[in-house]
């Protein structure tokens, strides 16, 4: 996101953490204050350029959700698809019009997948791609001038060769020129080793990189080497059966909380199928502030179930809401 930042401290976990002060959204800069619960992973707009691509092409639908969204809490989405592969900026203003719910738009670039054969930043190369980025980032979206991106969008696979890195870098620099955050899709978390290094040679701060789908790959030790690097760490498995969450994001959550480094982590769902939206009877944007958790293991007294209960309560609306709030690692 394009953020100013101000110095501040995390109870119990010298992580050097600032917090974000404002948030460019579609609507324009928004105080980082006026940010509850949020999805820091989140899809309203997809208009696939190819075949068999995810779809969400129903204004109507979307403005329901985040109405929504809005009466459990919600108060900001991240859309993290970027132009050329089904963003429309045109859209998301539209929707934060007649919405209370802050969208932050994306600009970068997706899997060359998702993009036309010649299109697309895949076909643009590093170059180009990076004055895009930040023209997008500074002036306004290639389809809406009007609205500006407020981050920036990378998939990282780490098997794409020199495109890849040339993109991740086009990416890496508009964001630290403009100021921004980047949220990198990884496939499963796989080789963010090598992704770290560019990072690292990018000069952009570890604080301004999330690392989108990580808790697929629940490897606590690697997190916590992360976090402490810097990272944030985006958990999005949550309502996902086939990555398994009771064992693997929950378990890992509560471990990063429990170590104090939950100022690192931000909460998404990255739902891209308006069947899983609550409008549409699926369990929807609102449960990324309103799940209380998994039930706790069974064989524990009630003293022990009531505390855990509160824990979790007490941990997941702070994950997306609040100064100190993962999404204040945005910042640094
Ligand atoms: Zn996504």
């Amino acid at each position: 996101m394009r953020v100013s930042f101000e110095q501040d401290s995390v109870a119990g976990a010298d992580v050097g953490h600032k917090a974000v002060t404002w948030i460019e959204t579609v609507a324009g800069p928004r105080p980082a204050a006026d940010v509850g619960v949020a999805d820091a992973h989140a899809h309203l707009w997809i208009a696939p350029r190819v075949p068999d691509a995810p779809a969400l092409t129903d204004p109507a639908l979307a403005l329901a959700e985040l109405a929504d969204f809005a009466a459990a809490g919600g108060t900001l989405v991240v859309d993290c698809q970027p132009g050329g592969c089904g963003r429309d900026g045109r859209v998301l203003a539209r929707l934060t019009q007649v919405s209370t719910v802050a969208v932050v738009a994306a600009t970068g670039f997706h899997l060359a997948r998702y993009y036309p054969a010649g299109e697309g930043p895949w076909a643009l190369g590093g170059d180009a791609s990076r004055i895009q980025f930040e023209r997008e980032l500074r002036q306004g979206l290639a389809e809406e001038p009007t609205v500006r991106a407020g981050v920036v969008k990378a998939a990282w696979t780490g098997d794409g060769g020199d495109a890849e890195r040339d993109l991740m870098r086009a990416a890496l620099e508009a964001a630290q020129r403009a100021a921004a955050a980047v949220v990198v899709h990884t496939d499963a978390g796989a080789a963010v080793e090598g992704l770290v290094r560019l990072v690292d040679d990018s000069g952009l701060t570890p604080a301004r990189v999330q690392l989108s789908h990580i808790d697929k790959r629940p490897d606590a030790a690697l997190h916590r080497d992360l976090a402490r690097a810097g990272y944030v760490l985006g958990y999005d498995t949550f309502l996902r059966p086939k990555y398994d969450p009771e064992r693997h994001v929950w378990p890992l959550l509560r471990a990063m909380i429990a170590d104090g480094l939950w100022p690192h982590i931000t909460l998404g769902l990255d739902l891209v199928d308006a069947a899983s939206w609550h409008v549409r009877g699926g369990a929807g944007l609102r449960a990324v502030g309103r799940r209380a958790g998994p039930p706790a293991p069974r064989g524990r007294g009630r003293r022990d179930r009531t505390r855990s209960r509160r824990r979790q309560r007490g941990a997941l609306p702070r994950a997306g809401q609040g100064s100190r709030g993962p999404r204040g690692c945005w910042g640094g």
